[in-house]
């Protein structure tokens, strides 16, 4: 079999590899139109649920992610300048440039043709290759190319976001929320090397029109956002790398494959960073894509239909808790006047999918702080707490 895979992301040398590796493809190319060392981001982050599926998906790229990785048990919610610790919320977190150089690795002992500098600006004709995978990122040129083969679909959420590093380094993952004059921010940060952060600022598109960051230089918003977050970033500069204020897309396909062309990662859907990285996901699809064509190949129909069919509901699940991610982002501001305990509260429970039942055994020292607060306030407000009364009416 010939493959032809668009893109070199994690999605695509993932895949590559786990194909050749196998042996299961004779000839596979990736063309990724970067030079071999360039990438943007900072770092990526997987969750211990993540980590053990990337373990089952192969061992010696699991073994050198988690040798190269940072990692931490506990999740850390900052209200204003208060601190709610949140137990049993393990991650690991890598460099998105060491995690590229370490699948570039592997795909070059598995023996796959790597095609740097290819800057593709058509899909060649699908009956060069048996199989063409469009693992081409959020703007996907195979998928815009097929739109409507695939039925995609792009809306842009409110909220703006962007993505800078720091050399401040945390302890936890952290997601800190600040008030200002302006509106309300959030930083969702988490240390990828022992001495640099991830460090993703957000704001509703209220709080934005008010900031005056659209009219803002690069320099200037910086400064801002260094300004909301001081108290955070003991005295580190914040980083830029291809960072720019964005409106996070929502890319969904009705059709993941049309006739011997399929898509993976962010060209087949992106699913919001407030529930996981988009690495993380992109990564499983290679997994999954890899496995169909192991267990139903060599007929490329076949295993692109058992793709789909194995693949979709566990990725339609995660999009619906994305949605429920997103939507309470895009209202935080209007929670930050509950107490710490019940902001946090709100912000484990945004999903709709995990319950206080789960929460107690998930986090039970959080769980315990929580329902004592509750108790408490519940006393003293003679049978109806005003944060869990507020909470009831949002
Ligand atoms: C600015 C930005 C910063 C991000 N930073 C982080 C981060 O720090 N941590 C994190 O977890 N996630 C980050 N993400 C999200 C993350 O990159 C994706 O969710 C994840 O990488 C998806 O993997 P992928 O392989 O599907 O796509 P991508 O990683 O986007 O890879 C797609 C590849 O295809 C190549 N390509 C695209 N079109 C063509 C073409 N026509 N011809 C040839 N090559 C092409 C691109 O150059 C790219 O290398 C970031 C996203 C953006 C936009």
């Amino acid at each position: 079999m010939r493959i032809l895979v668009l893109g070199g992301g994690p999605a695509g040398l993932y895949f590559a590899y786990l194909m050749r590796r196998e042996g299961l493809a004779r000839e596979v190319c990736v063309a990724e139109r970067n030079p071999r060392d360039a990438t943007y981001g900072f770092g990526v982050v997987f969750s211990d649920t993540a980590m053990s599926y990337l373990e089952e998906g192969d061992e010696a790229s699991f073994h050198a992610l988690t040798a190269a990785s940072e990692t931490w048990d506990d999740l850390t919610i900052v209200h204003n300048d208060t601190r709610v610790p949140i137990d049993g919320n393990g991650f690991s977190a890598i460099s998105r440039l060491q995690l590229l150089e370490m699948l570039q690795g592997f795909c070059d002992t598995a023996g796959v043709e790597m095609q740097y500098g290819r800057d593709l600006t058509e899909v060649p004709d699908g009956r060069t290759f048996d199989l063409i995978v469009g693992a081409d990122g959020a703007n996907s040129l195979v998928r815009s190319q097929m739109r409507e083969a695939f039925g995609a679909s792009v809306r842009e959420l409110d909220n703006r976001f962007i993505w800078y590093g720091t050399a401040q380094v945390f302890d936890t993952l952290s997601l800190t929320f600040r008030g200002n004059g302006d509106g309300a921010f959030v930083a969702h940060h988490y240390r990828y090397r022992p001495d640099h952060s991830t460090f993703i600022v957000e704001c509703d598109a209220a709080t934005w029109e008010k900031s005056g960051l659209e009219q803002m230089s690069a320099d200037a918003s910086r400064a801002y956002c260094e300004r909301v977050f001081a108290a955070d970033l003991g005295g580190h500069p914040l980083e830029t790398n291809n960072s720019f204020w964005r409106r996070f897309p929502v890319i969904t396909n009705e059709r993941w494959s049309h006739d011997n062309t399929v898509l993976i990662g962010d060209a087949l859907r992106t699913i919001h960073f407030s529930i996981g990285s988009g690495t993380r996901l992109a990564m499983e699809d290679a997994i999954a894509l890899f496995r169909a064509f192991r267990d139903h190949g060599p007929e490329v129909s076949d295993a692109l239909a058992a793709f789909e069919t194995a693949r979709r509901p566990v990725v339609e699940k995660l999009l619906d808790a994305a949605a429920g991610s997103y939507g309470w982002y895009g209202r935080f501001s209007e929670f930050m006047h509950l107490t710490p305990l019940a902001f946090a509260h709100s912000y484990m429970t945004r999903t709709g999918r995990v319950s206080d039942d789960r929460l107690a055994k998930i986090a039970p020292r959080f769980m315990t702080a929580y329902t004592d607060e509750q108790n408490q306030l519940n006393e003293t407000a003679g049978g109806d707490a005003p944060a869990s009364r507020e909470l009831r009416n949002t």
